[in-house]
C-alpha cells in the first residue's frame, strides 16, 4: 500500500515525518498509510501560507469573493458527502449515521461563515474630538488550527471556514489516530479554487509538527480543540510569544434529572448524551444526577434501556453503539472502570468489552454504568472518553448545585425538570458554557460554544466566531484641517 501524500501549501507531497497508520477500529485492519508530516514540513507550510495570505489578495478581497470560495467547498462537501462519511466511518469507528451527519454539519459551518464573512459589519463609533473614529478588523495573517480525533471533518471546518473567511491562510494540524478527513476536506478545498498556499493539511505527531506550530513566529493564533493537558502545554508556550489561542478543552458534564422531569424524555436525553459517539465526546453528559426521590425507578429503568442500546458495527444502520477509536484507548477507558470498581463503585451496566466472534478484534466497550461513590472520587472528576455514567444522588437545589460545579471543568450540563422557575434558577448558577435544558447534545451553527474554568477560554461557532480569527484596529481621521493646539 503506497503512502497517502499530505497537502503542504496547495500541493501533494509525500511528508518526511513518520509514516501513520489508519485502522478500522471494528477489526484492526489497516486503511491507509499516511506519509505524515515532519517539522521541517510545518515550517515550510507556515512559511508559504504567509507568503500566499500577502500575495495572493485573499485578506484585501471583497468579502463576497471570499464567500464564494467558502460556497464552492460546502457544495463540495456535500457532493462527496457519503464517501467522505464512510471514510472517516473506517478511520474512527463513528457510525455512518453520525459520520453523515458531521459532514452536513461541516457543509453547513462552510455555508455560515461565508454568509457571517459577507455581512460582517465594522463600527464608526463615537468621536470626542473634531475627528471620526472607526474600529475595524482585519485578518492576522497565518492561523494554525490543532484538531483531536473524535469529530475531524466537523472540527476541522469549526476553524477552517471562520479562519479562511476572515482572509486568513491555514494550516491544519489533524490527530495522528483521525488522518484522513482532514485530506479529504483539503481536496475539497483546491477543487473549490481556494488560491495555493492558503490551506495546508499536515497529519503529524502532537510533540512535531504541532509543536513547530506553536512556537513559529509567523503563525498568529492557534486555535486547539484536544484534551486540557495539552491545551495547557499549548498556552504556556502562547504566553511566551503574546499570541492569542482559542482552547477547546475536556469536560465533565453533569445532566440532572429533578422529580418532575417527564422519564421517558429524561432517560432518552440521559442515554444520548453518555452513549451516543460511544462516549467520545467532550460534552458528553458523563456525571448523572437523579433526585433521592425517583432513584430507584429511573436507575432501574435507565439500566434496562442501557442494556438494550444495539451495540454493533460502524456501519449497520441500526448500531447505536459502535467501537472506540483504538485498543489502547478502549484498554485505557476500561482500566478507569476497573479502578472506579477499586474505590469501591458498584457496577449496574456493562463494564467489560461485549462477548462474540463479532467483537472478537474491535475496540468494543459496553455501555458502563457506575454508582456509589462520591462525587469526590476519581470517577466522577477525571474525563473518561468512553462510555461510562456515573451516577450521583442528591437531596435538594443548593446541594445539586454545590456537587454539579466541584468539577475542574466547566463545558456543559443537561437540566431535566417541568418547573420553569426551577430550570431558570438552576441554568442560571451552572458553571458551563452551554446548559440543554429537557434535551441534550443539540447543536447549532448560530450559537455560539465555549468552555469554563478547565474546559478552557475558547469561543467558536456564531456570527462572533468570525472575529477570533481578526485583529481589531481603530482609526482617528482629523475632519476640522486645524493644527492641535497644543503644538502652537
Ligand atoms: P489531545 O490533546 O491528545 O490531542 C489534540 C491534538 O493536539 C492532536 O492533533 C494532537 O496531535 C495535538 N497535540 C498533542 N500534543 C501536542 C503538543 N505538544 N503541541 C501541539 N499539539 C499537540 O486530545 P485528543 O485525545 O486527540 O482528543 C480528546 C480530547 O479532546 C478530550 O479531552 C476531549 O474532551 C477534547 N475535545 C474537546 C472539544 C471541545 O470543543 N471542548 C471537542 C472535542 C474534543
Amino acid at each position: 500500500m503506497s503512502p497517502l501524500p499530505i497537502f503542504l501549501a496547495g500541493r501533494w507531497v509525500e511528508g518526511r515525518g513518520a509514516p501513520i497508520e489508519s485502522r478500522f477500529p471494528h477489526d484492526g485492519s489497516l486503511n491507509a498509510v499516511v506519509a505524515a508530516a515532519s517539522a521541517a514540513d510545518a515550517e515550510e507550510a507556515i512559511e508559504r501560507a504567509a507568503r500566499a495570505q500577502r500575495e495572493s489578495g485573499w485578506g484585501a478581497a471583497l468579502p463576497r469573493d471570499r464567500a464564494r470560495v467558502l460556497l464552492r467547498i460546502a457544495d463540495g462537501l456535500e457532493a462527496e458527502a457519503e464517501d467522505i462519511a464512510r471514510t472517516q466511518t473506517r478511520d474512527t469507528g463513528k457510525t455512518l449515521a453520525e459520520t453523515r451527519a458531521l459532514v452536513a454539519s461541516a457543509a453547513g459551518t462552510f455555508r455560515f461563515f461565508a454568509a457571517a464573512a459577507e455581512t460582517h459589519e465594522e463600527e464608526i463609533t463615537a468621536p470626542r474630538g473634531p475627528y471620526a473614529t472607526m474600529s475595524l478588523w482585519e485578518p492576522m495573517g497565518v492561523v494554525g488550527a490543532i484538531t483531536p480525533w473524535n469529530s475531524p471533518i466537523a472540527s476541522d471546518a469549526q476553524k477552517v471556514a471562520p479562519a479562511l473567511a476572515a482572509g486568513n491562510a491555514v494550516v491544519v494540524k489533524p490527530s495522528g489516530w483521525s488522518p484522513l478527513v482532514g485530506l479529504r476536506l483539503a481536496r475539497v478545498a483546491e477543487k473549490a479554487g481556494l488560491p495555493e498556499g492558503l490551506l495546508s493539511v499536515l497529519p503529524g505527531a502532537g510533540a512535531e509538527v504541532g509543536d513547530v506550530l506553536v512556537r513559529h513566529p509567523l503563525v498568529q493564533k492557534i486555535s486547539f480543540t484536544g484534551g486540557t493537558a495539552t491545551g495547557r502545554a499549548i498556552a504556556r508556550l502562547a504566553a511566551e510569544k503574546l499570541m492569542p489561542v482559542s482552547l477547546e478543552l475536556g469536560g465533565k458534564s453533569p445532566t440532572i434529572v429533578f422529580a418532575d422531569a417527564d422519564m421517558e424524555q429524561a432517560i432518552a436525553g440521559v442515554l444520548f448524551g453518555i452513549f451516543s459517539s460511544t462516549g467520545q465526546s467532550c460534552i458528553a453528559g458523563s456525571r448523572l444526577f437523579v433526585q433521592e426521590a425517583i432513584r430507584e425507578p429511573f436507575l432501574a429503568r435507565l439500566v434496562e434501556r442501557t442494556r438494550a442500546l444495539r451495540v454493533g458495527h460502524p456501519e449497520d444502520p441500526a448500531t447505536q453503539v459502535a467501537p472506540l477509536i483504538r485498543h489502547a484507548h478502549r484498554d485505557s477507558v476500561a482500566a478507569q472502570v476497573e479502578q472506579a470498581l477499586a474505590d469501591g463503585a458498584t457496577l449496574l451496566a456493562g463494564g467489560r468489552a461485549p462477548e462474540g466472534e463479532a467483537f472478537s478484534r474491535g475496540a468494543y466497550y459496553l455501555p458502563t454504568i457506575l454508582s456509589g461513590l462520591p462525587n469526590s472520587a476519581r470517577i466522577c472528576q477525571e474525563e473518561v472518553f468512553g462510555p461510562v455514567l456515573v451516577v450521583l444522588p442528591f437531596a435538594d437545589e443548593a446541594d445539586l448545585i454545590a456537587q454539579a460545579n466541584d468539577s475542574a471543568y466547566g463545558l456543559a450540563a443537561g437540566i431535566w425538570s417541568a418547573d420553569y422557575r426551577r430550570i431558570w434558577r438552576v441554568a442560571r448558577a451552572l458553571e458551563a458554557g452551554t446548559v440543554w435544558i429537557n434535551t441534550y447534545k443539540q447543536f447549532s451553527i448560530s450559537t455560539p460554544f465555549g468552555g469554563w474554568k478547565a474546559s478552557g477560554p475558547g469561543l467558536e461557532k456564531g456570527r462572533l466566531g468570525l472575529r477570533g480569527y481578526l485583529r481589531q484596529k481603530s482609526l482617528y481621521w482629523d475632519l476640522s484641517g486645524t493644527p492641535i493646539p497644543w503644538a502652537g
